[in-house]
């Protein structure tokens, strides 16, 4: 899509032609890049230097803050109350490193204020019959996390003489009425961005937003669930009409692999939306897998950066990268898979089948992620579990189904795929000794993938890196 055309169209996450809006950029801030005073401070310098391009600035939750949140609602309120005493502590003394003064003592009440919202809510989840599911109670718990984050590095900025100001992500980001991670609504959602935050760029200040929050259509709290920072980030940047969203983290952009598995592993200057959707999907563990739909939608670039390392370019994901002589991108994975067998004779030379099995995951609202079929089995994979004792029980009744845990997907991804022919043969000649469980070549071809046991997973991922990017590189090498 050509820029022209992309500010012609009016899709379901843009409105309006850029050229009436206010030229800015959206950054977005993860948990690791507001993590500690001196993370806080980097990332503060790293919108001081972008001032002139109107950032909006969107932040995580401090650290694992929200992990801990998690980890109180399972304990309840009793062991719960040293966990929110534990992330009162940490986020007092970041406070007291990087403000002072009327700040640091604002700054330190509104903590208070917000830990007796949380150990209220811990008590209202404990009442209720499983604390730790899915509820707009826990939604406010876990959005508790980036109210505090945005709020401290708000008073950081301003600190530093930026004129900058915290804004209420619930009142800006408006979801459906689902618990646990909602879609949100992008016509309310825009609408309500594109009053509030355009007037306040344009007199020079700095908006900064939690990311993650939002309240459903019914005023209850909701999140768009884990990650969901990166997805706040790319539907403000549609709703304005961004220049650019960045996403700033802890590593050098994209990576051809997960660095703690692959030593060699390198950051990949430029990908394709697609691409990219693949690698979130599986596990690229850089971007919530939906924050590619609106930047697709809008034709909006992502840059991700490296809070650490400013000064690199990191990765640019576009629409339609430029023609890249790299066929295969990076290996990636997702641990923690189950795969479900499910075998009946009933499905030989019958139709209708795979539709009963299809509506049993629906009803129990589980995800598939790859599924193989033959004329009496089908394979698949889930990762979300919760329901699954109920899945098998539905499934029990049309067939015999079984479920193995412990497996992980290993995905190789590129754009190059679909053009090359070997590729299918090299994934499998570097796998040689491992059992496959299962074999998926992706309807868009931007992706081969593939079912192991979780105890392979390293030597897989280390044996496809070395195909794919060590080995040719060194040939080249040689060459010279
Ligand atoms: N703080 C939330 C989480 O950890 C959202 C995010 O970081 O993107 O899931
Ligand atoms: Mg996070």
């Amino acid at each position: 899509m050509s820029g022209t055309a992309a500010s012609e169209a009016h899709g379901i996450y843009s409105f309006g032609t850029r050229a009436e809006e206010q030229a800015m950029i959206v950054m977005k801030f993860g948990g690791t890049s507001v993590g500690s005073p001196s993370a806080i401070e980097r990332a503060c310098s790293i919108i001081q230097s972008r001032a002139d391009r109107h950032p909006l600035v969107v932040v995580s939750a401090i650290g694992d803050t929200t992990d801990r949140l998690v980890g109180a609602a399972e304990v309840g309120p009793v062991a719960g109350a040293e966990v929110l005493m534990g992330i009162r502590d940490r986020t007092e003394s970041i406070t007291r490193a990087l403000v002072s003064g009327g700040a640091a003592s604002e700054m330190v009440l509104f903590l208070d204020q917000a830990m007796a919202e949380a150990s209220d809510l811990l008590r209202t989840l404990d009442s209720s019959s499983d604390g730790a599911s899915p509820s707009a109670e826990l939604d406010a718990l876990l959005g508790i996390g980036e109210r505090i984050s945005s709020r401290l590095v708000t008073l950081a900025l301003v600190h530093r003489g930026l004129a900058a100001c915290n804004l209420d992500s619930r009142k800006l980001f408006i979801s459906e009425a689902r618990h646990g991670g909602a879609s949100p609504l992008i016509e309310p959602t825009g609408e309500r961005l594109r009053q509030t935050v355009p007037p306040i760029v344009s007199e020079g200040k700095v908006p900064v937003i939690g990311g993650f929050i939002a309240t459903g259509e019914d005023g209850s709290p909701t999140t768009l669930g884990r990650g969901g920072s990166d997805y706040t980030a790319s539907l403000a940047g549609a709703a304005l009409g961004a220049e650019e969203v960045q996403i700033w983290t802890d590593v050098d952009g994209v990576m051809t692999a997960d660095p703690s598995l692959v030593e060699s592993a390198r950051s990949l200057p430029l990908l394709s939306i697609r691409e990219a959707s693949e690698l979130a999907y599986f596990g690229g563990r850089v971007l919530h897998p939906s924050t590619m739909l609106p930047a697709i939608e809008s034709d909006i670039p992502i840059r991700v950066l490296n809070s650490r390392h400013s000064e690199a370019e990191g990765t640019l994901i576009v629409a339609e990268p430029s023609e890249s002589e790299t066929v295969v991108k990076s290996v990636v994975y997702k641990e923690n898979i189950t795969l479900i067998d499910i075998y009946s004779t009933r499905m030989l030379m019958a139709h209708g089948f795979l539709a009963q099995v299809f509506a049993i995951f629906e009803k129990h609202e589980t995800p598939v992620d790859m599924v193989s079929t033959s004329e009496v089995s089908v394979s698949m994979t889930v990762d979300r579990t919760e329901s699954l004792p109920d899945i098998l029980e539905d499934l029990s009744e049309i067939s015999d189904a079984e479920a193995t845990p412990g497996k992980a997907i290993v995905c190789v991804v590129g754009e190059g795929i679909r053009y090359t022919p070997g590729i299918a043969a090299k994934v499998f000649n570097s796998l040689e000794g491992i059992r496959i469980r299962m074999i998926s070549l992706g309807a868009s071809r931007v992706n081969v993938g593939f079912v192991i046991d979780e105890n392979d997973l390293e030597v897989a991922v280390r044996r496809l890196h070395a195909t794919f990017f060590d080995e040719p590189r060194l040939r080249k090498g040689q060459l010279q």
